[in-house]
């Protein structure tokens, strides 16, 4: 294993940061080293070819970022190509909705391979045939046992298998019965066709595993051509050698299988792709499962496959991630053997690191409360010079009008402050930021509730653009709107998915949805932004000062100007890591 893993984790699996300090100047891992020293050395006459193969069954994810970005990033690397395979031979949960936008997302990614997608079912006739050969070498043969039978009969990690009353067929019997089984003679379960290796494997894999299976079922690109299908054992290793695949980068858990697709591919003496495992991401407060994801969806615990909540590529790009974050951060969490928990916390890091750089600057406020400045002329505005992008001094400028009756944050006034708060409160004045300094002098309350409703306040017009020339200096600098022209905005707020990480056997917790967060959403309305936001298209992002990333939802229209907070300003990620240290 490479010494430069990326995530400092630990052997069981357990919660660890990922992504330490010294990661994002390493580039190396060990799958870089391999596939480096293979193209040194000549192997494969320098060639680089590797392969994404998705089963078209769901929305792609996080997690098939990591593998994307890999397999992508490493034929890139290496001057060689990257197979999208749709890993098509189930017939009965594959979909061709998910083809195309499995193939929009990789691209949304930021990869793109030669020529059309390839599709595993388009080699069912090659496989066939191989099947044939291995017949009649005597390496496979046809086995009557239902399926719970040949269940039993597997044994288990303590008990070695027995071998079926069917073993010993003979060639002719074997080749007569699969030519049958393909021609739709039997019925579903009737028979299976498995390799003849060795029922007392220590390796269950290797104990005659099935390689077909009678299914009288339409395949999404086959249709009725066939009713047996491969089994993915079978069918995984002979797609990679088909397409001359030259590093197969799966994860871990078909490091046992490995040695059966070895077996198959030297049955047959062909093109031998070389298999390297690495460990899947796992992230903390989501879920990733397909199994899950689909659940949420169904139920309706969150709205669809794109729900800004989820995961999915989907998710992630409405929510207003950017592909550059998420490559970002597969670079940055880097390729191990170890099983690990990256924290979301990174993610969103890398996220942050991002749109600071890109994001232009604006002012809207989420909880408006009405503050008119007394001595401020009634009907005039001025236009002040507001800096869309401190980061980026190529961003230029913009104005923001103001006028005698504003809206600053609730949150950013208090009538009885306690000692550390530094903002707005009767008697104190602040900084209007690109405005003026302000004082509150009075409060008007809602007669039955006492609720504080408007603030009464007096602008300095010596301190336009925010400096007194006197030099005095006040706390706290507050973003505002000025009412008469703010827009109003749908903001919707979200935090984590899942309470806490998923458990250490995600598939066998039963009641997973107890950890739904109940509040991953809260949606926001009548919240005022400025004017400058109007017609906005969707996917447009911005930093509202001081409230976090936004990005404009698809929901959005011109009379509805809807926001999705991307993500916080407030980065816990070093804050995890200096606790890490520690
Ligand atoms: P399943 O096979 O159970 O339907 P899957 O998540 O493996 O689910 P695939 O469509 O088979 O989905 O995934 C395509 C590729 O993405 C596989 O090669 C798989 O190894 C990789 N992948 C899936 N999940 C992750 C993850 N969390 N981290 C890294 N790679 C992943
Ligand atoms: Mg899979």
């Amino acid at each position: 294993m490479g010494a430069s893993e990326a995530n400092a984790v630990n052997k069981k699996g357990k919660r660890t940061p990922g992504g330490g300090e010294s990661s994002s100047s390493e580039r190396g891992h060990f799958i870089r080293e391999i596939i480096a020293e293979d193209v040194r050395a000549g192997k494969n006459d320098g060639r680089v070819r590797t392969r994404f193969p998705p089963e078209p069954n769901g929305y792609l994810h996080i997690g098939h970022a990591k593998a994307i970005c890999l397999s992508f990033g490493m034929a890139q690397e290496f001057g060689g190509l990257c197979n999208l395979r749709f890993d098509d031979t189930n017939p009965c949960t594959e979909e061709e909705q998910y083809v195309e936008t499995i193939k929009e997302d990789v691209r949304w990614l930021g990869f793109d391979w030669e020529g059309p997608e390839l599709y595993a079912s388009d080699y069912f006739e090659q496989m066939h045939e191989y099947a044939v050969r291995l017949i009649k070498a005597g390496k496979a043969y046809v086995d009557s046992l239902s399926a719970e039978q040949i269940s039993e009969y597997r044994g288990s990690w303590t008990q070695p298998g027995r071998n079926s009353p069917y073993r010993d067929r003979s060639v002719e019997e074997n080749l007569e019965l699969f030519e049958r089984m393909r021609a739709g003679e039997f019925e579903d379960g009737e028979h299976v066709l498995r390799a003849k290796i060795a029922m007392t494997s220590p390796n269950q894999n290797l104990r005659d595993p099935v390689m077909y299976r009678i299914l009288h079922a339409a395949h999404h690109r086959t249709g009725d051509r066939w009713c047996i299908y491969p089994t993915y054992d079978w069918a995984h290793g002979l797609e990679d050698s088909i397409e001359g695949i030259t590093h197969s980068l799966c994860t871990l858990e078909f490091e046992n299988h490995r040695p059966l697709y070895d077996w198959f591919l030297d049955q047959l003496g062909v093109h031998h792709p070389q298999q390297i495992e690495f460990a899947r991401l796992n992230l903390t407060n989501t879920v990733m499962s397909k199994r899950k994801l689909l659940e949420l969806v169904r139920e309706g615990c969150v709205s669809r496959w794109d729900d800004p909540r989820l995961p999915t590529l989907r998710g992630l790009r409405r929510r207003g991630y950017t592909p550059e974050a998420i490559r970002a951060f597969c670079e940055r969490i880097g390729v191990a053997k170890t099983k690990s928990v990256v924290e979301m916390a990174l993610l969103e890091h890398c996220l942050r690191q991002d749109l600071n750089r890109r994001a232009p600057r604006r002012m809207g406020v989420l909880r408006p409360l009405r503050a008119v400045v007394e001595n401020y002329p009634e009907g005039q505005v001025e236009e002040l010079e507001a800096i869309n992008n401190p980061e980026d001094a190529g961003a230029g400028t913009r104005k923001v009008p103001f006028s005698r009756e504003l809206y600053i944050e609730r949150e950013d006034f208090m009538e009885n402050p306690p000692g550390k708060f530094y903002r707005l409160a009767p008697g104190r004045e602040v900084r209007l930021r690109y405005a003026y300094f302000v004082r509150c002098v009075d409060v008007v309350k809602d007669r039955e509730t006492g609720e504080v409703v408007e603030l009464r306040c007096t602008y300095d017009p010596d301190t336009r653009g925010g400096d007194a020339p006197d030099g005095r200096k006040v706390k706290a600098t507050l973003h505002w709107v000025s009412a008469p022209h703010a827009l109003d905005a749908e903001v919707r707020l979200y935090d984590h998915l899942m309470l806490d990480e998923e458990s250490e056997a995600p598939a066998e917790e039963t009641d997973w949805k107890a950890r739904l967060s109940p509040d991953s959403l809260q949606v926001l309305r009548g919240c005022k932004v400025e004017p400058g936001l109007a017609g906005a298209e969707p996917g447009w992002r911005c930093q509202l000062e001081r409230q976090g990333y936004f990005c404009v939802d698809p929901d959005s229209s011109e009379e509805n100007l809807v926001l999705n907070r991307t993500v916080t300003l407030k980065d816990t990620w070093a804050r995890i890591q200096k606790a890490q240290k520690k």
